[in-house]
């Protein structure tokens, strides 16, 4: 790579006001450079130090009073600093529980009893697999029908596109914020004003842009939403993924996981079930306590950084990736326009899996997307630009056409 090159990266580097962030993560000694902090963030090391004395100080000595000393808040108060720090959603609408697959099955559902008498949910069939097999779940269990969307992977889900199958007999519309595989940042607010124009209601998946990209739901009115933590969050693996419902359906939105979680007094132990009337009606069983405070740690680290600084640096980081392919004449797939992208940049390549497989052979670890797709992921608390072109340095050599 020439000097002035490295040059330019360090400058970058230089006058990057989120770089000192990067200490806040361990190392990871063998790898040149990690482009998957959209499939896993890294580690905080607030977290390893936070999740060793939660099990030494908080589980060892306190044991099951712990429960009464804060766990059970946890699903409900870390949910309130997601919300505050990363979704802008005031406090009482947002929930740490289950997994983004389980929690889209819930606010579906309740999405889906608070628009009676309609019958069609219309999604997207360029979106994540396990959002269509959950549409398609939920469309057959309440003998509804599922109105696909054929969208252009990098235009994708547009208000020509979605204007063309919206209708009075739309009860939902469930759609993903930032496209997997694109990277296509789609118009959150003018769609879920169109999706409400139709008398319909508005379910978003933020699992891509969640912690990367701000989401204004209150601002913006979306009605539910759900999204995951351990990929721009940096919260672990399987770590608790969130779900959202406006205040507006908090006493009326029905879940099909019922259990002693979400009944209005958990311990009264009664033998006929009623809801909880706040946030907590989307809870099912036990939290995972040890995931939230992980999802904590990785919460509050953006909430020092700032939401709208991490996403400067996002559209900075891939911007400068994008430059860089560009010159070395990669097929990039994403959009050009760093206003319609999220925080990966995704190239077209021969073959995918052998490409990747030869990127991590020297230390270069990208995400594979068979076959023909690796998805670049810029984590902007714990990438520099100086990483960005070390992997790009890699790339070049061994995955593009000289
Ligand atoms: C990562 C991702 C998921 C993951 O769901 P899990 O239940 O955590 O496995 C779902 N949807 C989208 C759009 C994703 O990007």
């Amino acid at each position: 790579m020439s000097t002035s090159a490295r040059r330019v990266a360090a400058e970058l580097d230089a006058s990057d006001p989120l770089a000192p962030y990067r200490d806040r993560f361990l190392p990871a000694d063998d790898v040149v450079a990690y482009l998957d902090g959209n499939s896993l963030g890294r580690t905080p090391r607030a977290t390893a130090e936070r999740l060793a004395s939660f099990v030494t100080d908080e589980w060892a000595r306190r044991l099951i009073r712990g429960w009464d000393e804060g766990w059970l808040d946890l699903p409900v108060d870390v949910g309130d600093e997601l919300g505050a720090a990363v979704l802008g959603a005031a406090a009482g609408q947002t929930l740490v529980a289950d997994s983004t697959t389980v929690n889209l099955f819930k606010v579906l559902h309740a999405a889906c009893g608070l628009r009676p008498g309609r019958d069609e949910i219309v999604a997207s069939a360029a979106d994540f697999p396990t959002d269509r097999y959950v549409v398609e779940q939920v469309a057959a269990q309440r003998s509804m029908t599922v109105r696909w969307l054929q969208p252009d992977l990098v235009e994708n889900v547009t208000p020509d596109v979605l204007g063309e199958v919206l209708g009075e007999r739309t009860a939902v519309v469930s759609l993903s914020h930032v496209d997997y595989r694109s990277s296509a940042l789609l118009d959150l607010p003018a769609l879920t004003e169109q999706i409400h124009d139709s008398g319909a209601l508005a379910v978003w998946d933020l699992c891509h842009s969640a912690g990367v990209v701000p989401t204004n739901l209150d601002e913006a009115g979306v009605d539910l939403a759900v999204g995951c933590t351990y990929k721009f969050l940096n919260a672990g693996p399987g770590a608790p993924a969130f779900l959202y419902v406006a205040r507006e359906h908090l006493a009326t939105a029905d879940q099909p996981i019922m259990g002693w979680f979400s009944a209005a007094d958990l311990f009264e132990m009664a033998d006929a079930y009623r809801a909880a009337t706040d946030v907590r009606r989307m809870l099912s069983g036990t939290p995972n306590v040890l995931g939230i405070v992980a999802v904590q740690c990785g919460v509050q680290l953006v909430a020092e950084a700032g939401i709208d600084a991490v996403r400067a640096k996002s559209t900075r980081l891939t911007s400068y990736l994008i430059d860089l392919l560009d010159e070395a004449g990669a097929t990039v797939l994403s959009p050009r326009a760093a206003d319609r992208r999220g925080s990966h940049v995704s190239i077209q390549v021969p073959d995918a899996a052998e490409a990747g497989r030869r990127l991590v052979e020297a230390g270069v670890i990208p995400d594979v997307r068979r076959p023909d797709l690796l998805r670049l992921g810029l984590s902007p608390l714990s990438t520099s630009f100086a990483e960005v072109l070390d992997g790009f340095d890699v790339l070049r050599s061994v995955v593009l056409p000289s």
